[in-house]
C-alpha cells in the first residue's frame, strides 16, 4: 500500500477549507490536487454549492490511488438546506464536507472489506453501511460505525 500523504499541508494558502462556493465553476483550480475528482462530483445535490475539506479530500485521493479503480460518489458535500431536505442528521459530516458516500453495487464482499481496510489506512474514521442502498458512507469525523455490513 502506498503511503498516505497529506498533500495540501504543503500549501498554507490553499483557498478551500471553510469556504462555500456557489457552483462547481466558481471553485479556483490552482490548488486542485485531487486528479481523480472534480468539483462537479463533489457539489451538493439540489443547489450545486461546493465546499472542500482538504484533509478529507487528501484521504479520498489516497484511497482512490490505493484502490486503483474509479469511485462513484453518490453524495459528498451537502449544504445545510439540502441536508434538511433529505432528512440528514443535523451534525452530519456531509455538511462539513468531510463525508463521502461510495456506491458499492456489484462489489464482492471481499472487495468491500478490502475497501474498508484501505479507507481506514488512508485516514477515514467514520463508517456507515447501507446494505439495501448499496453504498458505504466514509468520513473523517469521530471514530464510529453504524449499519449492517454485507
Ligand atoms: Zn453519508
Amino acid at each position: 500500500m502506498k503511503r498516505t500523504i497529506l498533500k495540501t499541508d504543503n500549501y498554507p494558502d490553499c483557498p478551500y477549507t471553510g469556504k462555500v462556493f456557489a457552483s462547481p465553476d466558481s471553485v479556483p483550480m490552482d490548488y486542485w490536487l485531487w486528479g481523480n475528482f472534480t468539483p462537479d462530483e463533489l457539489k451538493s445535490k439540489g443547489d450545486g454549492k461546493v465546499m472542500i475539506d482538504t484533509k478529507s479530500m487528501d484521504a479520498l485521493q489516497a484511497l482512490r490511488d490505493n484502490w486503483g479503480q474509479p469511485l462513484h460518489l453518490t453524495s459528498a458535500f451537502r449544504s445545510a438546506a439540502h441536508n434538511r431536505r433529505v432528512g440528514g442528521v443535523r451534525n452530519s459530516m456531509h455538511v462539513l464536507a468531510r463525508a463521502y458516500d461510495i456506491n458499492v453495487s456489484g462489489w464482492t464482499q471481499t472487495e468491500r472489506r478490502t475497501f474498508e481496510r484501505m479507507a481506514i489506512a488512508c485516514g477515514f474514521t467514520g463508517f456507515g453501511f447501507y446494505k439495501n442502498q448499496q453504498f458505504i458512507h466514509i468520513d473523517t469525523g469521530r471514530r464510529r460505525e453504524w449499519g449492517q455490513r454485507w
